[in-house]
């Protein structure tokens, strides 16, 4: 799957705008994913966290329910910013819960919070580079839908 440039400029700057959004008074570690749908509608998640820890959801999970439960089930690309000067990438349950509705191919984008569109590669010093890769980079072998439809062995 590809992106467009116009596309990718979207989402990166929805990861943004998303973040601000973000609820995390105990980790003070905000969040932002944005999602773009098939139709290029952009769905947009921040971490939500929970005084009991484990009610905690993250961004990535907030835009998928959000955009899931209002009918829209097909994307093509996500794109994930934190506070943090580098790369930041979704957490296990994340990779999993993306795997469940995401194309194998489907790029996902880690953007830094130093990240600027005046260098959408990344400046000269390495900063600000946005890590570009895809579902199954992040979750090789992963066990998806299709695996349940799979033949049984006969008993
Ligand atoms: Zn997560």
């Amino acid at each position: 799957m590809s992106l467009t440039p116009h596309d990718r400029a979207r989402i990166i700057q929805s990861a943004f705008q998303a973040r601000e959004s973000a609820y995390c008074p105990y980790s003070n570690f905000r969040v932002g994913a944005a999602l773009i749908s098939a139709s290029g509608e952009i769905i947009k998640g921040a971490n939500v966290e929970n005084a009991s820890y484990g009610g905690t959801i993250c961004a990535e999970r907030t835009a998928l329910v959000k955009a899931v439960s209002e009918g829209t089930k097909s994307f093509a690309a996500l794109a994930v910013t934190t506070d943090v000067k580098a790369p930041i990438s979704p957490c296990g349950i994340c990779r999993q819960f993306i795997r469940e509705f995401c194309p194998l191919d489907m790029p996902i984008l880690l953007v830094p919070a130093d990240y600027t569109d005046e260098f959408p590669d990344g400046r000269e010093d390495g900063s600000g580079k946005i890590i570009q890769t895809t579902v199954e980079g992040l979750l090789p072998l992963s066990f998806g839908p299709g695996d349940l439809e799979l033949p049984r062995g006969a008993q």
